[in-house]
């Protein structure tokens, strides 16, 4: 099984190559902010609670988003494995995330971590909010989702140094270079 954690901050591409690496190596894609974003879009009582916070910037409790992941990873019928995209996104997701697999005798392969500087994560952000309309892209709520990221998301590349699974991929250049480290880093394993 491969497990992969795509990892990084807001805007730094964790969507665009998890779509390379489905078609490479043939995993299932779990995206909790897709999945959010579908709630909202069919008005769910979890939707509703969900959109509050992504409105703010802000996560959505862990104990909501691991019930989320846990009935996702069950419904997963036949898989190679998953790729984890924007997910875990604390220390206590990362530490539900390792229990789940363990007792589906699995673990994280491996944690790609695509590093983007700041002010190319905001002109991206902006970008993608003036061509996809995603309500959160705007400059106030962009601001503090990287602040977010910034103070509860990054202490897990510790947590997966930790662990042996941390490997750093430099998220600028072109999409296809991008692609080539991360296809190095996964064939190594
Ligand atoms: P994303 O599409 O991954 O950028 O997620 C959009 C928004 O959904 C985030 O800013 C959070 O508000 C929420 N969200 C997505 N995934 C998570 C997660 N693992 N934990 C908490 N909130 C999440």
């Amino acid at each position: 099984m491969l497990n992969i954690v795509i990892f990084g901050a807001p805007g730094s591409g964790k969507g665009t190559q998890s779509e390379f690496i489905i078609k490479k190596f043939g995993v299932n894609h779990i995206s909790t902010g897709d999945v959010l974003r579908a709630e909202i879009k069919n008005n769910t009582e979890l939707g509703k609670t969900a959109k509050g916070y992504i409105d703010q910037g802000q996560l959505v409790p862990d104990s909501l988003i691991i019930d989320i992941l846990a009935s996702v990873l069950d419904n997963l019928k036949e898989s190679k494995g998953v790729i984890f995209d924007g997910f875990p996104r604390t220390i206590p997701q990362a530490e539900a995330l390792k229990v789940m697999l363990n007792e589906r005798g699995q673990d994280v392969s491996i944690m790609l971590d695509l590093d983007v500087p700041e002010e190319e994560l905001i002109t991206r952000l902006i970008k993608r909010g003036q061509e996809c309309g995603r309500a959160d892209d705007n400059m106030e709520t962009i601001k503090k989702r990287l602040v977010v990221y910034n103070t509860q998301t990054s202490p897990l590349k510790d947590y997966y140094k930790k662990e042996g699974k941390y490997q750093y991929i430099k998220g600028l250049g072109t999409l296809e270079s991008i692609f080539g480290d991360i296809v190095t880093a996964v064939e190594k394993l």
